[in-house]
């Protein structure tokens, strides 16, 4: 295959992917989605980021066992607040314990709570695609919710209910030292960053998330605003302000960016 083939090639995949996102850029190649020391420096120089606070780094095995008894032991038994009782199985998250991205949307919905992973169906869909339109995988970020508990006919949770699961959620980006959060929709967004602050303010702009759980008080994660893929699925317009989003991840992370 000589190259103008493998540029049409790339182009026509592009213009797929174009079309699921409702965006343009440019082909992105693959490429080993690895740390880049930069990208920390400013902050960490500072003290203030996640990592730089809370000890060594652990390794990978360390973070994947570190997960997994906190699910076994005191996610999947969990009963601190009502929404035990009506769950099928308990959602903690997926993906790499090592990922330098975590998305954290609200909690799990009717497939999530059947299936006991977050972000199934077709608002998973989209967020893959989302994913892979920054040239990662899903094996490569990690994906969560603020709730490991279904809320019944998808209502909204409880400030109570919030405030029982939050620790988990805390425990988890701990322990994964992420460099970014992207928090997907407003409920996640609001409930991060303890504001009521709307999701057109809030997005577009990173902020602090305290693993303290108090503001102002500890380690904190660069985190993301951006729209939550099931609201996209309804409001497509809105895919285009997301992507410009994901892009500032992108830099964030030294990701190669599109113009
Ligand atoms: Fe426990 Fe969280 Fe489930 Fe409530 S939603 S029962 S706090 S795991």
């Amino acid at each position: 295959m000589n190259e103008s083939s493998n540029l049409r090639g790339a182009v026509r995949q592009q213009l797929a992917t174009d079309r699921l996102l409702g965006v343009t850029f440019a082909p992105m190649p693959r490429r080993r989605f690895r740390a880049k020391p930069s990208a920390r420096c400013h902050e960490a120089d500072a003290g203030l980021l996640i990592g730089d606070q809370t000890g060594p780094r652990l390794s990978v095995d360390q973070k994947t066992e570190t997960l997994r008894v906190l699910d076994e032991t005191r996610v999947q038994s969990c009963r601190a607040c009502s929404l035990h009782q009506t769950r099928k199985r308990t959602v903690f998250g997926h993906g790499n314990a090592d990922a330098r991205l975590v998305f954290v949307g609200e909690a799990p919905g009717e497939q999530e709570d059947r299936q006991g992973l977050p972000f199934v169906g077709r608002a998973g869909e989209l967020l893959n695609r989302m994913i892979v339109a920054m040239g990662l995988t899903r094996e490569e970020v990690y994906i969560c919710n603020v709730l490991k508990c279904r809320p019944p006919e998808n209502r909204d949770p409880s400030a109570d209910e919030i405030l029982a699961c939050a620790s988990f959620l805390r425990e988890q980006l701990s322990t994964i030292q992420a460099e970014v959060v992207v928090a997907l929709g407003a409920p996640a967004s609001k409930t991060l960053l303890q504001t009521a602050d709307s999701i057109g303010r809030l997005r577009g702009r990173f902020h602090h998330y305290y693993l303290s759980g108090t503001i102002g008080v500890g380690p904190w994660v660069p985190l993301m605003p951006t729209y939550h893929p099931a609201y996209l699925l309804r409001s497509p317009g809105e895919k285009r302000k997301t992507w410009d989003d994901l892009k500032l991840v992108m830099q964030r992370l030294n990701l190669p960016v599109p113009r």
